[in-house]
């Protein structure tokens, strides 16, 4: 099967010349025939790299127009040429409080306009550090907010990203799951969605071998690695 790679750049880089930059190193990456690839850049960045690569949004809301100051519409992503939508990373849920009665709305919204959603779950340290049986109960609660607002025929169309939240780069002390342990988690996720599930968090060139050959787990998602070629390389070829 087909494995996914999905770049977050999430708020990077910082200015057009080393987007430019950015986008002339990953130019020269190859990307085999049995993986998907796709960057998710901050909006504004989105019709630059049109022409380049398949194009995630990092968010949308959950509204076709109307009054909703700074917000961007899913139906204007999938006009501009954008694919994939990555909804409730929980970066969002932390820095910008959103609840998943709010993304429940932006999933369907993104859904009925034809984009693909990636739904980003995982529990907190604290609640892994009860145990597995306490995270899975967790992200299970997770999920049946975020997806109550689909048809349950819908919810296999929804790509899953477990994101354990202590295993994002950016968090103090930050490890990646083990394999096994994030393999185990997708295996509890799939029994609910019965769709495609990856795994995010300090994803790297070093490590995505070890996700990647693991049947259970459908792609990556890489965050700070998907910012360097040579490190978002490897992982395009360990899915490859
Ligand atoms: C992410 O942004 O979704 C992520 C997993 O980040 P990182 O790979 O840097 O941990």
């Amino acid at each position: 099967m087909q494995k996914l790679t999905i770049g977050n750049w999430k708020m990077n880089p910082g200015s057009l010349v080393e987007v430019k930059k950015l986008v002339q190193s990953l130019d020269k990456v190859k990307v085999g025939k049995n993986v998907s690839v796709a960057i998710c850049p901050p909006f504004v960045y989105l019709p630059l790299l049109k022409t380049k690569f398949t194009l995630g949004a990092q968010d949308a809301f959950g509204e076709e127009k109307g009054a909703y100051t700074g917000e961007i519409s899913p139906s204007m992503l999938k006009n501009l040429g954008v694919e994939y939508v990555i909804l409730g990373h929980s970066e969002r849920r932390i820095h910008i409080g959103e609840t998943d009665e709010l993304i429940a709305k932006k999933i369907k919204g993104a859904m009925v306009a034809g984009l693909k959603v990636i739904l980003c779950v995982g529990e907190p340290l604290a609640m892994r550090k009860k145990g597995m049986a306490a995270s899975k109960k967790y992200v299970e609660g997770q999920l049946k907010k975020d997806l109550s607002l689909l048809k349950p025929k819908d919810r296999s169309k929804v790509i899953v990203a477990y994101e354990p939240i202590w295993a994002i780069s950016t968090m103090p002390g930050a490890k990646p799951d083990s394999p096994e342990g994030a393999a185990e988690m997708i295996v509890s996720i799939k029994k609910i969605t019965k769709g495609k599930v990856i795994y995010g968090g300090s994803v790297n060139g070093a490590n995505a071998r070890g996700f990647l050959e693991r049947k259970e787990i459908d792609g990556a998602l890489p965050g700070g690695a998907s910012l360097k070629p040579e490190e978002f390389r490897k992982i395009i070829e360990a899915a490859s």
